[in-house]
């Protein structure tokens, strides 16, 4: 069967390549590069007793090509927005992202295309958005939550897990 295509979805430095790193590689690199265009990583898992392969998408740069915005979003059967948690503007952004996800991925069924929210970085102290407004968010939108750390790997497996899994369904 074809593979499963999630886009992960963020401002910079949330951590994404992190997660996918964290999610795929089971590493942790702490110094920042950015990522150039985009990027994807293959990781085959089992799921509901199926082998899948899930191609987990980092959009970083879709920004600086548009023309690649599309064509990136385009296909996708899950999409993952990631903020961090000790950063309220990351998290203020994630509705504009959503929206921008949507026009650009064009789904069948906007109302039930799937996502999932991720608040990364929660191994951090000064956390500045509390769990509940995420999952307010999350309520309202229909999106699923999950808290990560991809630095100590708390959540991300789960995240990723339940996101193949809404992949799956579509
Ligand atoms: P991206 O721009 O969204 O791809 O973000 P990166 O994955 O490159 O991460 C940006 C910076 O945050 C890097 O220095 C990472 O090491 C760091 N980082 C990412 N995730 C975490 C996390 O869960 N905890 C901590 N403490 N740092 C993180
Ligand atoms: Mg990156």
């Amino acid at each position: 069967s074809s593979p499963l295509k999630i886009l992960l979805v963020g401002s910079a430095g949330v951590g994404k390549s992190s997660l996918m790193s964290r999610f795929v590689h089971n590493r942790f690199c702490s110094r920042y590069r950015a990522t150039i265009g985009a990027d994807f990583f293959t990781k085959v898992m089992e799921l509901e007793g199926q082998r899948v392969t899930v191609q987990l998408w980092d959009t970083a740069g879709a920004e600086r090509f548009q023309s690649l915005g599309m064509a990136l979003y385009r296909g996708s059967h899950c999409c993952v927005l990631v903020f961090d948690v000790t950063v309220a503007t990351s998290f203020q952004a994630v509705a504009a992202q959503r929206a921008e996800f949507l026009m650009q991925a064009d789904p069948p069924s906007p109302k039930q295309f799937p996502f999932v929210l991720l608040g990364n970085k929660t191994d951090l102290p000064g956390r500045q958005v509390s769990p509940r407004e995420a999952e307010e968010w999350c309520a309202q939108t229909q999106a699923q939550y999950f808290e990560t750390s991809a630095k100590d790997g708390t959540g991300v497996a789960l995240a990723f897990h339940s996101a193949s899994q809404a992949a799956l369904r579509q």
